[in-house]
């Protein structure tokens, strides 16, 4: 009699510990489901266009971004775009402490989201995908978990990389709950039209200093920017969990805060994903509090370390200059010796895992 073959249930990623289906063994973990990718593109177009013919916040919010002011500032030979773009006040000024979050109603929650906003479910009914009425992008949707759950990265990585297998006309990004998310309290991603954000293609000419990879992936320090990137390169959803949690070993994690601080980005080109890791030490510029003239509302998160700096004041739009740039950069960002430090310590953390036997590091 021939031994019964175990049930997928049976058989956990070693990397990440999620269920992994027997045909998608040599896939990676996270392959749940294929996705129709033109048809799902088309299904997102279709349903942006119905909620701007029927939602008056979204239609006049996004009839406004096609007036909205903007300019290209270069910092140290790299150029950034600077977007003057009032209806994103609600986002820049968001209140993200405790207190605050405790005492509003979650807009995520469907409970609580406004009676024209209407939902694509997705990832087996775990996701909603959402016009945002604020856009920032000629289109820009919000990737909403169904439930009311915190603001994390590691448990949501394969759900990232299944959301941008299903829409590769789209970047996707995570905003930490601490570095620009202004829903912390409940785990959301965004997506924006690919080709927007200019890091999709300065990255590639960006010296790049290899710290770990394996069969399909590659893990990269991007040197010679302020933003300090990092990138992994991967074809493997496992692969790519790995290197990812590499990297948050290697990020310290401040106290009181429940993950490093990292904005990221991701989108797929078949069969590979880019994904974009912007580590953080601080939120907010000290520009965001400062008294009188000195003050600019610029709040950075994933959009703006991705080379759109989003201002919603015009007087800041006005006066903003490279200079600004370059301080509001230095003080969001690790200084150059951090970065050399965290480059280390990542090589330190990849060495260490890859004692796992599936992932065998090549030289
Ligand atoms: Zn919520």
């Amino acid at each position: 009699m021939n031994k019964p073959l175990a049930s997928p249930e049976q058989e956990p990623c070693p990397v990440c510990g999620r269920a992994k289906p027997r045909a998608d063994k040599n896939r990676g973990p996270c392959a749940r489901e294929t996705p129709k990718n033109n048809r799902m593109n088309e299904d997102i177009d279709n349903f942006l266009t119905g909620q701007l013919a029927h939602w008056p916040t979204a239609q006049h919010n996004y009839a406004a971004l096609s007036r909205v002011r903007v300019k290209t500032l270069d910092v140290d030979g790299t150029a950034f775009r600077v977007q003057c773009n009032p209806a994103r006040i609600v986002s820049s000024a968001a209140r993200v402490d405790e207190r605050s979050i405790r005492q509003r109603a979650c807009f995520l929650c469907a409970a609580n989201r406004p009676a024209e906003q209407e939902a694509i479910r997705a990832l087996e009914g775990r996701y909603d995908i959402l016009v945002n009425p604020f856009p920032i992008f000629p289109r820009h949707l919000t990737l909403a978990a169904t439930d009311h759950m915190p603001q994390r990265i590691a448990p949501r990585l394969a759900d990232l990389l299944c959301l941008a297998r299903m829409l590769p006309g789209y970047t996707l990004f995570y905003n930490g709950p601490r570095c620009g998310a202004s829903a912390p309290d409940h785990a959301h991603f965004q997506a924006g039209s690919r080709g927007f954000l200019p890091i999709e293609t300065q990255w590639t000419s960006l010296p790049a200093e290899r710290l770990g990879g394996c069969g399909h992936s590659s893990l990269y320090g991007l040197n010679g920017d302020l933003r300090r990137p990092l990138v992994i390169d991967t074809a493997d959803e496992a692969e790519a969990a790995a290197l990812f949690h590499a990297v948050c070993q290697a990020l310290p994690v401040p106290p009181g805060h429940a993950e490093p601080m990292l904005n990221l980005l991701c989108w797929y080109d078949t069969p590979h994903w880019v994904l974009i890791l912007f580590p953080r030490r601080r939120h907010r510029p000290s520009c965001y509090d400062a008294p009188g003239d000195g003050r600019l509302l610029c709040s950075p998160a994933s959009v703006d370390m991705g080379g759109v700096f989003i201002l919603p004041m015009e007087k800041d739009f006005e006066r903003i200059n490279a200079a600004d740039l370059r301080q509001i950069l230095s003080e969001v960002c690790p200084s150059a010796a951090d970065f050399d430090e965290l480059k280390q310590r990542i090589r330190s953390a990849w060495a260490a895992s890859t004692s796992n036997p599936l992932l065998k590091e090549i030289p």
